[in-house]
């Protein structure tokens, strides 16, 4: 487990069982994955599948809410937390029913970025008073679906983020006799590191300038409506991997607030948007994908700093708001998959190929015998050469297929007996540097990377990979992973280490006839929805599971991944058109005499088994 980081990176969630299983667990209960595993294959719920484990989800709500408030009694702060989640992190019904319904006791709120996530936002919440935050665009109807939100008794407020949609949210209320609950989001200057730094900035597309503040603030005013005005928005990025600069944008956030507040306006919340950063690595430093920073001590100097800051101009503390999404939901889900199969780059046959084995074979044999720590260079050089020249060889038809496979053999001998000698050496030749990659193992996994992993792909985003079980067994086997698709970017070549990343997973020998799994951790923000149908693989098999207390589970929920015709249909196939018309070629071929009329009949329920099937590898069982 230990070379997994587990530990580092689980905040708690996950554990070892006795028998080398991985286990979710809470602080009740804990339950092994591949017992959830083959309560789902019982079940036809097949590989690749998204379990989310409810337990964890409610406890990151209550942590984050817990947090705030400790702070804010230790801090000694006169304000409330309010938390939302914001939607577009994981819009899933089910996960937002899950923050609504957990979030309940918090009045933990969501915020929303769209027309459909308002309506989403409105279905879903049913405690009053709780807050709705509108960042993004809004048009008329949006608006009006806000201030009528207000009217059923929630804390909606409409963040402006553009100088043009003010007039509309006047307008709309004073024709439905409602007045609005008003923010504005202030363009932030603090610069923070990581991947989505281009929140912030001059150049940033979003916030007001302080122009633009100003033009609110008189628009406002003039229209009697500056103590509608309650609201400073302020977000600085996702996954702020250093406190020091979170401490900094706070601070700009309170001149702004405090300078609104000079202007007349009616502040009385601080929304500091989302970017509590989740420690992917496990690695807990201000590195890209980790952070130097614990819940707890974001919250103090969340809290503390606005304190300070606050009460040097004898200013009252309003209440904070967060949108902390990935925080929220990144623990909750993992994705699990089986391998399907696997490709070593090792020698199998060393033989001879006769009397007439050409030189460059006898030369490329006879490197083993001048192998050592001071020739690796060498040798290296040697082998690729005489392997290039037996390939020269084979490619005018001077050796044979045996032979160049012997080749072939050989020199992936030498090569593993020279990565066997580097790996002792202190200093390695820089072309020596990734030999342990280019003979690493390739295992196929069942899943496709564009639609559950996206952000690998796209960001190069690093998630825990790990295997689910024979844990009580040292792995073997060093292994990049490979996907699906027919793409050569569905691949995962970098893993997290300690410190570094590495470009290979420690992974166990198959065992014949027996499944290996697979499981991605912390994958619950942002890829369900990123994912997309390369190759036609869609949404996988998703369960959602609930420990209980006596070390047992529910499957709450599941839902089936797209079937074939799913697929097809979203990119305009018509699945009755797509039978109708193979229906008609396979009578053709009746008609034609290549088939009999039993075989058409027999192709047809292939093709209609296999429109209602998973669109991944399915082993017969
Ligand atoms: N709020 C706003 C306005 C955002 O744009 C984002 C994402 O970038 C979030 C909240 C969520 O941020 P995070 O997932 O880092 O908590």
């Amino acid at each position: 487990v230990e070379l997994y980081g587990l530990e580092r990176w689980g905040n708690g969630y996950f554990g070892l069982s006795a028998e080398g299983m991985v286990t979710a667990k809470t602080q009740q209960s804990s339950v092994a994955l591949m017992d959830i595993v083959e309560g789902m294959n019982e079940r036809d719920l097949k590989m690749p599948a998204l379990v989310r484990i409810e337990n964890i989800l409610d406890a990151q709500i209550h942590r984050l809410n817990t947090a705030f408030s400790e702070a804010i009694e230790k801090v000694g702060y006169q304000g409330r937390y309010r938390g939302v989640y914001p939607i577009k992190v994981n819009q899933q019904a089910q996960v937002v029913e899950e923050i609504a319904s957990f979030g309940a006791r918090f009045q933990h709120g969501l915020e929303v970025g769209s027309k459909p996530e308002i309506i989403a936002a409105l279905a879903m919440l049913e405690e009053p008073g709780s807050l709705i935050i509108c960042n993004g665009y809004k048009d008329q109807e949006f608006v009006d679906l806000g201030l009528q939100a207000v009217k059923m008794g929630f804390e909606c407020y409409f963040v402006i983020e553009t100088t043009t949609e003010l007039p509309i949210i006047i307008e709309r209320s004073r024709a439905l006799g409602i007045k609005p609950l008003i923010g504005v989001r202030a363009k932030m200057n603090t610069q923070v590191s990581g991947h989505w730094n281009s929140t912030s900035g001059d150049r940033s597309v979003f916030g007001l300038t302080a122009t633009q503040l100003i033009e609110v603030v008189d628009l406002l005013k003039q229209e009697k409506m500056l103590d509608c005005l309650q609201l400073l928005h302020c977000h600085l990025g996702s996954q702020i991997p250093s406190i020091q600069e979170i401490r900094s944008g706070v601070i700009e956030a309170c001149r702004y607030y405090t300078d609104l507040l000079k202007e007349g306006a009616a502040l009385t919340h601080i929304d500091l948007g989302g970017g509590l950063a989740v420690d992917y690595t496990g690695s807990r430093c201000a590195g890209e994908q980790s952070r130097n920073y614990t819940l707890d001590e974001y919250c103090e100097d969340v809290v503390e700093t606005l304190k300070q800051t606050l009460d040097e101009q004898n200013i009252a503390h309003p209440t904070i708001v967060t949108e902390s999404g990935r925080a929220t939901v990144a623990y909750s889900s993992i994705l699990l998959f089986n391998i399907l199969d696997t490709t070593h780059f090792e020698p199998v046959n060393l033989g001879t190929v006769g009397a007439n084995e050409p030189n460059q074979l006898t030369q490329l044999r006879g490197i083993i015998d001048y192998l050592k720590p001071a020739r690796v260079q060498e040798c290296y050089n040697d082998a690729h050469f005489y392997r290039h020249e037996i390939r020269e060889l084979f490619k005018r038809g001077a050796v044979d297929l045996r032979t160049r496979s012997v080749a072939e053999n050989l020199f992936l001998d030498i090569l593993h007996r020279i990565l066997a000698l580097v790996e002792d050496m202190e200093r390695v030749p820089a072309e020596l540097a990734n030999l342990k990659e280019s003979l690493a193992d390739i295992y196929y996994g069942n899943f496709s990377l564009f639609q559950s992993l996206p952000d690998v792909w796209a960001i190069n985003q690093m998630f825990p990979i790990m295997p689910i079980h024979r844990l009580d067994e040292r792995p073997t086997r060093q292994a990049v992973i490979a996907d699906i698709t027919c793409d050569c970017d569905g691949k995962i070549d970098r893993f997290i280490g300690d410190p570094e990343p590495t470009s290979t997973l420690p992974l166990h020998k198959l065992n014949e006839g027996e499944e290996y799994y697979l499981g991605v951790f912390l994958v619950g923000a942002y890829q369900e929805t990123l994912g997309d149908l390369h190759n036609l693989f869609g949404d996988t098999n998703v369960v959602s599971v609930r420990l209980d207390n006596d070390g047992g589970f529910e499957f709450v929920k599941e839902i089936h991944g797209d079937t074939i015709a799913d697929v097809l249909s979203y990119v305009e196939f018509n699945p009755k058109d797509i039978q109708l018309r193979y229906r008609n070629n396979a009578e053709r071929a009746v008609r034609e005499g290549r088939i009999t009329a039993r075989e058409r009949q027999q192709m047809i329920n292939t093709f209609n088994t296999s429109l209602q099937g998973y669109t991944y590898y399915e082993k017969e069982t």
